[in-house]
């Protein structure tokens, strides 16, 4: 699915010597590397305030805490997603209200969202899920009109570029009030083992959300406010700041591999190759097709005989989780999420796809089909 290793020998010797330069100045924690990483990404995002901090999971329980909400208040959130947007809502005793997505674009569905709004209803929590954004301008109308929180979980699409119908253009993490990112491995922006970052434009909640990763702690052993501990090692920043440079050309790497599967696979009869909006740029985190879903698994299986990975992102829509069981919700309630988590297949997607490799693979579903 991805190939760290081919991507590492690119950049190796860069890499290798800002590991080395960590470990002479024996600065592990809180070195000069994380402050610069944290200003370069700032840069690159145009943003006022990038707060590194230990995981994507983290910044996402770190955002909700910054926000001072009481328990029982409501987070508009998505189905369709990875586990830890609900998570942390529910480890902070809050309660996740979620909101089917669109068919095309796997994202949150925002002409659902009003009606799902209650009094105790304090933030939206939208995920730009696959490397493209959720439809930010009507999420964030909704959330003026209505005076609420939005967080946008970044975790899939750092480096995307949402346009607004006025012409001004945003990097996704960066127009709500707090955005959030992960370096997990085989994220776009990936370190070598785990790591996360929030986004603000906000200077008080900038500095909240410093303090909070930092045990809610200002100025040294005064507390302020019940934190956590959550931290970029100073060898995941260097290693970030090699790679950040690379980011912008990893994304026309993906978006090429992107325009290969499209091409050879959008006229197959029975299978919808992702959908591109008009208001975002797609980074493609993922690049997820949607079969039947009597040969999805059959499809998966195939392709893997074959020597072709592929997996299912997501099998199971967050509403129907074991553990969110208490949540109430039951099958048929979000339709949308229920029928993607049956169709959806992530094909092999990252920064060394070669030709001979897209052909190969898009070969094998092309075989599929005829059969
Ligand atoms: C990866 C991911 C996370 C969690 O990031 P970690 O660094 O693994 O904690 C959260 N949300 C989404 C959408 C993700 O893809």
């Amino acid at each position: 699915m991805v190939d760290l290793y081919s991507q590492y020998m690119h950049i190796k010797d860069e890499v290798d010597g800002a590991i080395q330069r960590v470990i002479d100045s024996t600065a592990f924690i809180k070195g000069d590397e994380v402050a610069k990483f944290q200003e370069e990404l700032a840069s690159y995002m145009n943003v006022k305030h990038v707060i590194a901090c230990g995981n994507g999971t983290d910044a996402l329980q770190v955002a909700m805490m910054a926000l001072e909400l009481n328990p029982g208040d409501e987070v508009v959130t998505t189905p369709f997603t990875f586990i830890s947007t609900i998570e942390v809502i529910r480890l902070l005793g809050l309660k996740p209200v979620l909101v089917d997505v669109r068919e095309d674009t796997f994202n949150l569905d925002p002409s659902l969202l009003e009606r799902v709004l209650t009094e105790r209803t304090k933030a939206i929590a939208p995920v730009h899920l696959f490397g493209q954004c959720a439809q930010m301008e009507e999420i964030m109308g909704l959330a003026n009109k209505h005076n609420l929180f939005v967080i946008e979980d970044n975790a899939q699409a750092i480096g995307a570029t949402y346009s607004f119908s006025n012409g001004e253009k945003k990097r996704a993490g960066t127009m709500g009030n707090i955005g959030t990112t992960s370096f997990f491995p085989s994220k776009n922006l990936g370190c070598f083992g785990d790591g996360g970052a929030l986004f603000t434009n906000d200077d008080e909640l900038g500095e909240r959300l410093r303090a909070l990763v930092n045990h809610g702690m200002k100025q040294r052993y005064y507390y302020d406010f019940v934190g956590v501990n959550s931290r970029l090692d100073t060898i995941q920043a260097a290693i970030l700041r090699v790679k950040l440079m690379q980011l912008d050309s990893y994304h026309r790497a993906r978006q090429r591999a992107a325009d290969f599967y499209d091409s050879a696979l959008s006229a197959i009869k029975g299978l919808k190759v992702p959908a591109r909006s008009n208001f975002s740029t797609h980074v493609f985190h993922q690049y997820t097709i949607q079969v039947p879903a009597d040969s999805r698994d059959s499809l998966k299986s195939f392709l893997q005989e074959k020597g072709i990975p592929a997996m299912v992102y997501y099998p199971v829509p967050l509403h129907l989780q074991h553990a969110y069981g208490d949540l109430g919700y039951k099958l048929g309630d979000l339709p949308v999420s229920e029928g993607l988590c049956g169709r959806v297949l992530s094909l092999p997607m990252h920064t060394e796809l070669e030709d001979d490799q897209l052909k190969y693979i898009t070969d094998q579903v092309r075989t599929f089909f005829k059969s």
